[in-house]
């Protein structure tokens, strides 16, 4: 463990070859031939130059050898150490062989083969090392946080082996770029991580290097005849020494913070760096609540429809109405659905939560004239379901509500998904007869082959082009295009967002529509619009029992 933080440390630091084997420890080497090896020495050194020069002498001048067994002794002892010596040798090359493997695998272990950066694993270790050398010495850590943007489009486009090469590359320049005894991990994926010491205060320092580093990352790759550009973004958060938090803590609490920024950095637009800000972990936690919150209000019935009057704009007769969720949370007051319909999609619940919304609309719907329709936005996200057709059907079924009466909204970013998918849900909620629209038209780019292909009951010109009429020249124009698209596919329009009488007469000037807005009034709850059509006798059951004041109405009433 111990040698392999040794390892670690050694290796975090930039610079430095990180194949270099450590010196062989004392302790590994052969003591026992190491021992025989000395003694034979010593022996020799000690007896070997008397016993040596008898011998000599008894060989070249005759004289009668006085002691053989001296002899065969110093004979021995130089046998002793040949061997002593090549036993030696022979166990130290063994030693330093197996040390090599060991640091081999040692590296593998604790380093990204493709970029010789640290991995996730050793990382920890490493940004601990550097935090307590830091505070040794009075300086603060500063982590950052790398991930290269859309490198999954990049890697997808030229393939795995390019998307290899930027990583390689990116590597390279970033640990260019960092001051000596920085770390440098790779996460996996697109994403870095360093950390490096600078001394307290020095923050202009520091981010001058991460405007360097996006600078760098941003320049273009040259990789087999092909120029790759990417960029990335940089999350920073800074560590000043606290005696009351261990080396540990402030890694991950480091490492916590540098990612935060970095999503931000992503949410500000991408190639580019940003500080974490405490107001980033508070967001976090509100994030969370607020999940918790939408998914315990689904369960709970939190979630309530309320409904948009539609209204053809010729005769001023009320057509129908579109079901608007809110949600009524008992911490957040009455929340918008474009507040927590995206969080809703994020977290999964989408499909539970628009089924209850359905189911009540539905419910509500059914005592209302049977001349009037009900709108409901469908999500993309449920699209996808192959089995949506058959939910939405089983729910008209347990309500006993006419399929000729629902309409389903769709947004155009639907059509970008799986166009095939989305063509045979659509022709099949047509043949049992529900009508579907094409929602917020002239927001997502549908081209006009797809309009074509796809069969739409109906176009609803977003809000953006109609509140803005009369006040901006662009949206006169984009209007009457639709009005005369709409003419040509023989396609009846929606205009949504019809706030003022001057917008209604100008609408009127390009086609007879249906429209919705704020003019007609604001989406209400169940109760206010029973209410206003039992006074209206559109109502096929009686009124509500909480208005005593109002005369009970028959049943069925023509509007
Ligand atoms: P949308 O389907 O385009 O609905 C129209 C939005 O425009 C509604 O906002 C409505 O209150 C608003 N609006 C109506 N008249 C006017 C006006 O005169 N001026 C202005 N400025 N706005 C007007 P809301 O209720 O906040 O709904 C926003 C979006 O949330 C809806 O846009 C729809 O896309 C989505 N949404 C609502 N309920 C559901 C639902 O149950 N499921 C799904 N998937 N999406 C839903
Ligand atoms: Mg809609
Ligand atoms: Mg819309």
């Amino acid at each position: 463990m111990a040698r392999a933080r040794d390892h670690r440390s050694r290796h975090s630091e930039i610079g430095q070859d990180p194949t270099a084997p450590a010196p062989l420890k004392r302790a590994e080497r052969d003591v026992v031939a190491l021992g025989i090896l000395v003694a034979a020495i010593l022996m020799f050194v000690g007896t070997g130059s008397s016993v040596m020069s008898h011998i000599v002498r008894s060989y070249v001048f005759g004289e009668a050898n006085s002691d053989a067994m001296l002899g065969n002794a110093l004979i021995l002892n130089i046998a002793l150490i040949i061997f002593g010596w090549r036993r030696y040798a022979e166990l130290t090359r063994e030693v330093g062989e197996r040390r090599k493997a060991e640091e081999t695998a040692q590296l593998l272990a604790h380093t990204d083969p493709l970029t010789g950066c640290l991995n996730r694993r050793s990382l920890d270790g490493a940004i601990e090392d550097l935090i307590r050398r830091s505070a040794a010495a009075g300086e603060d850590v500063v982590l950052a946080m790398i991930d290269l943007d859309k490198f999954k489009r990049s890697n997808d486009l030229h393939g795995h082996q390019a998307g290899d090469a930027v990583l390689v590359e990116t590597a390279r320049r970033i640990r260019g770029l960092l001051p000596e005894r920085s770390v440098l991990a790779r996460l996996g994926g697109d994403e870095f991580t360093c950390a490096a010491a600078f001394a307290p205060g020095h923050l202009a320092a520091i981010e001058n290097l991460a405007a360097r580093l996006n600078e760098a990352i941003a320049l273009p790759i040259a990789w087999n005849g092909i120029t790759i550009e990417i960029t990335g973004s940089i999350g920073l958060a800074r560590g000043e020494a606290a005696p009351d938090v261990t080396a540990q803590e402030q890694s991950h609490r480091l490492q916590h913070r540098a990612d935060l920024a970095m999503y931000q950095a992503k949410k500000g637009g991408r190639n580019r760096y940003c500080w974490f800000d405490p107001g980033m972990e508070q967001e976090l936690q509100f994030r969370s609540e607020f999940e918790r919150g939408i998914r315990e209000g689904v369960l709970r019935g939190e979630f309530v429809p309320f409904y948009e009057k539609q209204i053809d704009l010729e005769s001023g007769e009320l057509t129908g109405f579109e079901m608007l969720a809110r949600w009524r949370s008992p911490r957040h007051g009455l929340v918008s659905p474009e507040v927590f319909i995206p969080i809703a999609e994020e977290i999964g619940v989408i499909a539970d939560l628009s089924e209850s919304l359905i189911r009540q609309a539905l419910v509500d719907a059914r005592e209302w004239n049977p001349a009037l329709s009900l709108s409901v936005n469908i999500s993309p996200i449920q699209l996808r379901d192959p089995w949506f057709a058959q939910k939405l059907l089983k729910l008209l079924v347990e309500a006993n509500f006419p399929p000729s009466r629902l309409d389903i909204e769709i947004t155009e970013t639907c059509l970008h998904e799986n166009l095939a998918v989305v063509r045979s849900l659509i022709t099949s909620l047509r043949n049992q007869g529900i009508t579907i629209s094409l929602d917020d038209f002239g927001t997502g780019y549908s081209s006009l082959s797809q309009l074509r292909t796809l069969p739409f009951d109906r176009i609803k010109i977003d809000r953006s082009f109609v509140s803005s009429l009369g006040k901006n020249k662009d949206s006169s124009t984009i209007v009457e295009a639709i009005s005369s698209l709409g003419k040509g596919m023989d396609l009846p329009i929606t205009a949504e967002g019809i706030e003022n009488g001057r917008i209604h007469d100008e609408l009127r000037k390009y086609g007879n529509f249906k429209g919705q807005g704020y003019l007609y009034g604001e989406p209400e709850s169940a109760e206010d619009v029973r209410r206003a059509l039992a006074e209206q006798n559109l109502l096929v059951t009686p009124p509500l029992p909480a208005d005593p004041a109002k005369p009970d109405l028959p049943h069925a009433v023509n509007g």
